[in-house]
Protein backbone atom coordinates (compact mmCIF):
# COMPACT_ATOMS: atom_id res chain seq x y z
CA UNK A 1 0.00 0.00 0.00
CA UNK A 2 1.13 3.43 -0.06
CA UNK A 3 0.41 6.61 3.31
CA UNK A 4 -0.62 9.94 2.27
CA UNK A 5 2.48 11.10 1.51
CA UNK A 6 2.47 8.55 -1.29
CA UNK A 7 5.54 6.34 -0.69
CA UNK A 8 4.62 2.71 -1.04
CA UNK A 9 4.65 0.60 2.30
CA UNK A 10 5.00 -2.82 1.15
CA UNK A 11 1.85 -6.07 1.62
CA UNK A 12 1.78 -8.68 3.83
CA UNK A 13 0.72 -11.47 2.32
CA UNK A 14 0.13 -14.62 4.73
CA UNK A 15 -0.46 -17.74 2.60
CA UNK A 16 -1.86 -20.87 4.63
CA UNK A 17 -3.18 -24.46 3.73
CA UNK A 18 -2.68 -28.01 4.75
CA UNK A 19 -0.14 -30.56 5.24
CA UNK A 20 -0.04 -32.05 1.27
CA UNK A 21 -1.62 -29.40 -0.63
CA UNK A 22 1.80 -28.27 -2.48
CA UNK A 23 1.85 -24.75 -0.78
CA UNK A 24 6.09 -24.73 -0.95
CA UNK A 25 5.68 -25.56 -5.40
CA UNK A 26 3.07 -22.40 -5.31
CA UNK A 27 5.51 -20.55 -3.29
CA UNK A 28 8.11 -21.34 -5.68
CA UNK A 29 6.34 -20.67 -8.64
CA UNK A 30 5.05 -17.44 -7.06
CA UNK A 31 8.78 -16.23 -6.36
CA UNK A 32 10.18 -17.15 -9.21
CA UNK A 33 7.59 -14.62 -11.27
CA UNK A 34 7.46 -11.89 -8.48
CA UNK A 35 11.59 -12.06 -7.81
CA UNK A 36 10.55 -8.57 -5.89
CA UNK A 37 8.76 -10.49 -2.92
CA UNK A 38 10.50 -11.36 -0.21
CA UNK A 39 9.70 -14.64 1.66
CA UNK A 40 10.05 -14.64 5.41
CA UNK A 41 12.14 -17.67 6.77
CA UNK A 42 10.40 -18.28 10.13
CA UNK A 43 12.18 -19.42 13.27
CA UNK A 44 11.25 -23.11 14.78
CA UNK A 45 11.97 -25.13 17.36
CA UNK A 46 11.80 -28.45 15.19
CA UNK A 47 14.52 -30.30 13.95
CA UNK A 48 15.77 -29.83 10.56
CA UNK A 49 14.32 -32.29 7.78
CA UNK A 50 17.03 -34.33 5.62
CA UNK A 51 17.86 -31.38 2.68
CA UNK A 52 16.63 -28.13 4.58
CA UNK A 53 19.54 -25.76 6.08
CA UNK A 54 19.53 -23.58 8.65
CA UNK A 55 18.74 -19.77 7.11
CA UNK A 56 17.17 -21.10 4.23
CA UNK A 57 14.00 -23.09 4.99
CA UNK A 58 13.94 -22.02 8.71
CA UNK A 59 16.00 -20.65 11.49
CA UNK A 60 16.44 -23.64 13.74
CA UNK A 61 16.64 -22.61 17.49
CA UNK A 62 16.36 -24.29 20.50
CA UNK A 63 13.04 -24.10 22.72
CA UNK A 64 14.78 -21.52 25.40
CA UNK A 65 15.98 -19.20 22.43
CA UNK A 66 12.65 -19.61 21.00
CA UNK A 67 10.77 -18.56 24.43
CA UNK A 68 13.24 -15.78 25.17
CA UNK A 69 11.77 -14.44 21.76
CA UNK A 70 8.81 -14.43 22.61
CA UNK A 71 9.29 -12.73 25.96
CA UNK A 72 11.11 -10.40 24.29
CA UNK A 73 8.01 -9.31 22.12
CA UNK A 74 10.58 -10.12 18.61
CA UNK A 75 7.56 -11.96 16.95
CA UNK A 76 4.89 -10.89 15.13
CA UNK A 77 3.13 -14.10 15.49
CA UNK A 78 4.45 -17.50 16.90
CA UNK A 79 1.76 -20.82 17.64
CA UNK A 80 2.65 -24.27 18.18
CA UNK A 81 1.96 -26.77 15.79
CA UNK A 82 2.17 -31.00 16.15
CA UNK A 83 4.54 -30.06 19.32
CA UNK A 84 6.89 -27.40 18.25
CA UNK A 85 7.25 -23.72 18.09
CA UNK A 86 7.04 -21.38 14.75
CA UNK A 87 6.91 -17.86 14.71
CA UNK A 88 7.62 -15.32 12.02
CA UNK A 89 10.28 -12.16 13.26
CA UNK A 90 8.82 -8.44 13.70
CA UNK A 91 11.97 -6.66 12.88
CA UNK A 92 12.67 -8.19 9.64
CA UNK A 93 9.23 -7.75 8.89
CA UNK A 94 8.45 -4.24 9.51
CA UNK A 95 11.82 -3.42 7.84
CA UNK A 96 10.83 -4.76 4.41
CA UNK A 97 7.46 -3.33 4.54
CA UNK A 98 8.82 0.11 5.85
CA UNK A 99 11.08 -0.47 2.24
CA UNK A 100 8.13 -1.08 0.51
CA UNK A 101 8.69 -4.46 -0.16
CA UNK A 102 5.92 -7.10 -0.23
CA UNK A 103 6.31 -10.00 2.27
CA UNK A 104 5.30 -13.29 2.47
CA UNK A 105 4.34 -15.59 5.06
CA UNK A 106 4.13 -19.27 4.93
CA UNK A 107 2.08 -20.06 8.07
CA UNK A 108 -0.74 -21.85 10.01
CA UNK A 109 -4.08 -20.68 10.71
CA UNK A 110 -3.93 -19.38 14.07
CA UNK A 111 -0.86 -17.67 13.20
CA UNK A 112 -2.55 -16.22 10.21
CA UNK A 113 -5.67 -14.91 12.86
CA UNK A 114 -3.21 -13.46 14.69
CA UNK A 115 -1.57 -11.37 11.61
CA UNK A 116 -5.00 -10.23 10.78
CA UNK A 117 -5.75 -8.95 14.21
CA UNK A 118 -2.24 -6.94 14.71
CA UNK A 119 -1.68 -5.64 10.95
CA UNK A 120 -5.85 -6.06 9.43
CA UNK A 121 -4.63 -4.60 6.13
CA UNK A 122 -2.99 -7.97 5.60
CA UNK A 123 -3.74 -10.48 2.75
CA UNK A 124 -4.83 -13.47 3.67
CA UNK A 125 -5.01 -16.38 1.31
CA UNK A 126 -5.77 -20.05 1.73
CA UNK A 127 -4.98 -22.88 -0.57
CA UNK A 128 -7.12 -25.54 -0.53
CA UNK A 129 -6.81 -29.39 -2.32
CA UNK A 130 -9.25 -29.89 -5.32
CA UNK A 131 -11.05 -32.38 -2.84
CA UNK A 132 -10.20 -34.12 0.19
CA UNK A 133 -9.86 -37.66 -2.29
CA UNK A 134 -7.21 -35.65 -4.14
CA UNK A 135 -5.14 -34.16 -1.22
CA UNK A 136 -5.05 -37.66 0.31
CA UNK A 137 -3.56 -38.83 -3.02
CA UNK A 138 -0.76 -36.74 -3.00
CA UNK A 139 0.06 -37.72 0.71
CA UNK A 140 0.19 -40.99 -0.21
CA UNK A 141 2.32 -40.83 -3.80
CA UNK A 142 4.70 -38.45 -1.20
CA UNK A 143 5.76 -42.23 0.42
CA UNK A 144 7.02 -40.03 3.54
CA UNK A 145 4.39 -41.18 6.37
CA UNK A 146 2.39 -44.08 7.29
CA UNK A 147 -0.78 -44.87 7.12
CA UNK A 148 -1.74 -43.70 10.76
CA UNK A 149 -0.03 -40.33 10.51
CA UNK A 150 -1.62 -39.76 6.67
CA UNK A 151 -4.99 -40.69 8.41
CA UNK A 152 -4.18 -37.56 11.40
CA UNK A 153 -3.17 -34.97 8.58
CA UNK A 154 -6.32 -35.62 6.67
CA UNK A 155 -8.30 -35.17 9.64
CA UNK A 156 -5.63 -31.99 10.65
CA UNK A 157 -6.44 -30.54 7.25
CA UNK A 158 -10.52 -30.91 7.55
CA UNK A 159 -9.93 -28.91 10.70
CA UNK A 160 -7.59 -26.31 8.76
CA UNK A 161 -10.10 -26.24 5.74
CA UNK A 162 -12.53 -25.09 8.53
CA UNK A 163 -10.67 -22.32 8.79
CA UNK A 164 -10.25 -20.65 5.86
CA UNK A 165 -13.91 -18.69 6.09
CA UNK A 166 -11.77 -16.50 8.00
CA UNK A 167 -9.47 -15.95 4.97
CA UNK A 168 -9.49 -12.96 2.30
CA UNK A 169 -8.85 -14.82 -0.89
CA UNK A 170 -9.72 -19.17 -1.36
CA UNK A 171 -7.18 -20.63 -4.09
CA UNK A 172 -7.34 -24.37 -5.06
CA UNK A 173 -4.70 -25.63 -5.99
CA UNK A 174 -5.45 -27.57 -9.26
CA UNK A 175 -2.31 -27.20 -10.94
CA UNK A 176 0.97 -25.30 -9.70
CA UNK A 177 0.78 -22.91 -12.77
CA UNK A 178 -2.82 -21.72 -12.58
CA UNK A 179 -3.10 -21.55 -8.71
CA UNK A 180 -0.03 -19.19 -8.67
CA UNK A 181 -1.16 -17.60 -11.61
CA UNK A 182 -4.75 -17.15 -8.85
CA UNK A 183 -2.56 -15.81 -6.15
CA UNK A 184 -0.21 -12.90 -8.48
CA UNK A 185 -3.86 -11.52 -9.74
CA UNK A 186 -4.98 -11.27 -6.49
CA UNK A 187 -1.86 -9.28 -5.73
CA UNK A 188 -2.32 -7.11 -8.38
CA UNK A 189 -6.25 -6.44 -7.54
CA UNK A 190 -5.16 -5.73 -3.57
CA UNK A 191 -3.09 -2.62 -4.91
CA UNK A 192 -5.63 -1.12 -6.35
CA UNK A 193 -8.21 -0.98 -3.31
CA UNK A 194 -8.95 2.45 -3.19
CA UNK A 195 -7.56 2.67 0.05
CA UNK A 196 -4.34 1.29 -1.25
CA UNK A 197 -4.74 4.11 -3.99
CA UNK A 198 -5.02 7.62 -1.78
CA UNK A 199 -1.89 8.77 -2.75
CA UNK A 200 -3.29 8.83 -6.20
CA UNK A 201 -6.40 10.34 -5.34
CA UNK A 202 -4.52 13.03 -3.77
CA UNK A 203 -2.38 13.70 -6.37
CA UNK A 204 -4.97 14.43 -9.15
CA UNK A 205 -7.32 16.48 -6.98
CA UNK A 206 -4.57 18.21 -4.45
CA UNK A 207 -4.12 18.16 -0.64
CA UNK A 208 -8.01 19.36 -0.19
CA UNK A 209 -9.06 15.81 -0.53
P1 LIG B 1 6.54 -27.82 8.64
O1 LIG B 1 7.03 -28.35 9.94
O2 LIG B 1 5.81 -28.86 7.82
O3 LIG B 1 7.61 -27.08 7.87
O4 LIG B 1 5.44 -26.69 8.97
C1 LIG B 1 4.33 -26.98 9.75
C2 LIG B 1 3.36 -25.82 9.69
O5 LIG B 1 3.92 -24.67 10.32
C3 LIG B 1 2.97 -25.38 8.27
O6 LIG B 1 1.56 -25.28 8.21
C4 LIG B 1 3.60 -24.02 8.12
O7 LIG B 1 2.81 -23.16 7.30
C5 LIG B 1 3.59 -23.54 9.55
N1 LIG B 1 4.56 -22.47 9.82
C6 LIG B 1 5.79 -22.29 9.28
N2 LIG B 1 6.35 -21.17 9.76
C7 LIG B 1 5.46 -20.62 10.62
C8 LIG B 1 5.47 -19.42 11.42
O8 LIG B 1 6.40 -18.62 11.45
N3 LIG B 1 4.35 -19.19 12.17
C9 LIG B 1 3.28 -20.03 12.18
N4 LIG B 1 2.24 -19.69 12.93
N5 LIG B 1 3.24 -21.15 11.43
C10 LIG B 1 4.33 -21.44 10.66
Amino acid sequence: MRTLAGQRKGELIVLSGPSGVGKSTVISELLSSRRDIHFSVSFTTRQPRTGEADGVNYNFVSRQEFERMIADDELLEYAEYVGNYYGTSLKVIREQLERGVDVLLDIEVQGAAKVKERCPEAVLIFLVPPSIEELSRRLHRRNTDEEETIQRRLEKAREECRESVHYDYLVVNDTVVSAAGEILSILQAEQCRTSKMLFMIQSIVGNAC
